[in-house]
C-alpha cells in the first residue's frame, strides 16, 4: 500500500476524519482535505493519537478552482492518484413548502455538483492508476426521508449518477461504489444549524410531522443502531481495500435491512407504509 495515494474530502470531523486516519494507517499516502484549514485540530490530534501521517490539504467542493487545484497540487507531488474518497457533504433538514428553491440548490451544490467537479477532475488519474472512485452516500441515497427532500433528492443523485458511471468507467480499470451510512454520531447533526423549537413553530400544517420526525431521528442518533465514525470509516476500508468490491457498501447491518426494504419494493408501498409512520 505505501505507494498508494488516496485523497478524501471533509475530514475536518466525523466520517472523513476516521477514514483519513485509517487510510493513513494502512500504510497509504493520505491527503486528507477540508475546506478550511484552520479547523484541521481535530483531525491533527486523531491522527497523532493513532501513529498517522497525513498530509492536510485545503479542497472546498463547492469551489471548481480549489478542487482542481487540489488535485493538480496531488499530482506533482506525489505523480498518481490511486483513490479518490468524495466524503464531504451536508444535511439539511426542512420540508418543499418551508424552504426555498434557493436551499435545494444549495444542498445539491455540496452533497452532489461537488461530488461531480472533485469526480471529473480525479477520474483521469484514477484511470491511469486502475483506482477507486469511492462516495460516502447514505440510507438516504435509497430511501426518501420524510423532511430530508432536497438531502435525500441529492444522495439519490449521488447514487444514479455513480451507478450509471460504474460500468463505464470499469471499461477503463476504474472501480466505483458507493458506501451507504445509517445514523453515525457525528458533527452531522450539529452541522445542520437547526432549531428544533423555532423549526416546529415555523413549520405551520407540517409541526406535529416535524416533530414526530425529529423525536424518531433523536431516538435513531442515541440508539445501539448509531454508529461511531469509526466503524463507518471502516466501510470506506473495505470500498479501498477488498479486491472486487461491490457497488453498494452498507455500514451496518441495520443500513443493510432498511435499504434493502427499499430495493425490494417494486410498488414503492413498503417505503411508504414505512416512512409514513415516523411522522404521525
Ligand atoms: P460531519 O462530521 O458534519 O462531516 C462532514 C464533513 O464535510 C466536514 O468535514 C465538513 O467540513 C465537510 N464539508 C461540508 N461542506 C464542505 C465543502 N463545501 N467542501 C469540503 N468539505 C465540506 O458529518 P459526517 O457524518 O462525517 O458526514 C460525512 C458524509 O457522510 C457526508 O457525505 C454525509 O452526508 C454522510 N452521511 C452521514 C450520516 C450520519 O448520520 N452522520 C449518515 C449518512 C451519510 P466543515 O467542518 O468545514 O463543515
Amino acid at each position: 500500500m505505501s505507494s498508494q495515494v488516496v485523497l478524501i474530502t471533509g475530514t475536518s470531523s466525523g466520517i472523513g476524519l476516521a477514514a483519513a486516519v485509517a487510510a493513513a494507517q494502512s500504510g497509504r499516502r493520505t491527503v486528507a482535505t477540508l475546506r478550511d484549514p484552520a479547523r484541521a485540530d481535530a483531525l491533527r490530534k486523531a491522527a497523532d493519537a493513532a501513529g498517522a501521517e497525513l498530509d492536510i490539504r485545503r479542497l472546498d467542493v463547492t469551489d471548481p478552482a480549489s478542487v482542481t487545484a487540489a488535485i493538480d497540487g496531488v499530482i506533482a507531488d506525489y505523480g498518481r492518484l490511486d483513490a479518490l474518497v468524495n466524503n464531504a457533504g451536508a444535511g439539511h433538514v426542512g420540508t418543499l413548502e418551508n424552504e426555498t428553491v434557493e436551499d435545494v440548490r444549495r444542498v445539491m451544490e455540496v452533497n452532489f455538483f461537488g461530488v461531480v467537479q472533485t469526480s471529473k477532475a480525479a477520474l483521469p488519474h484514477l484511470r491511469a492508476t486502475g483506482g477507486r472512485l469511492i462516495t460516502v452516500s447514505s440510507v438516504g441515497g435509497v430511501v426518501g426521508q420524510p423532511f430530508n427532500e432536497a438531502y435525500c433528492a441529492a444522495k439519490f443523485a449521488v447514487e444514479g449518477f455513480m451507478e450509471s458511471l460504474a460500468p463505464v468507467a470499469a471499461t477503463t480499470g476504474v472501480t466505483v461504489s458507493v458506501v451507504e451510512p445509517g445514523a453515525v454520531a457525528t458533527e452531522f447533526v450539529n452541522n445542520i444549524g437547526f432549531d428544533i423549537e423555532q423549526a416546529v413553530a415555523a413549520a405551520g400544517p407540517y409541526g406535529d410531522a416535524l416533530r414526530a420526525y425529529i423525536a424518531r431521528t433523536v431516538e435513531q442518533f442515541s440508539s445501539s443502531s448509531a454508529q461511531t465514525p469509526a466503524e463507518a470509516a471502516a466501510a470506506v476500508m473495505l470500498a479501498l481495500d477488498a479486491e472486487q468490491p461491490a457497488f453498494r457498501i452498507q455500514t451496518s447491518d441495520w443500513a443493510r435491512t432498511f435499504t434493502g426494504t427499499k430495493l425490494a419494493d417494486v410498488d414503492g408501498s413498503a417505503v411508504q407504509g414505512m416512512t409514513g409512520g415516523w411522522v404521525r
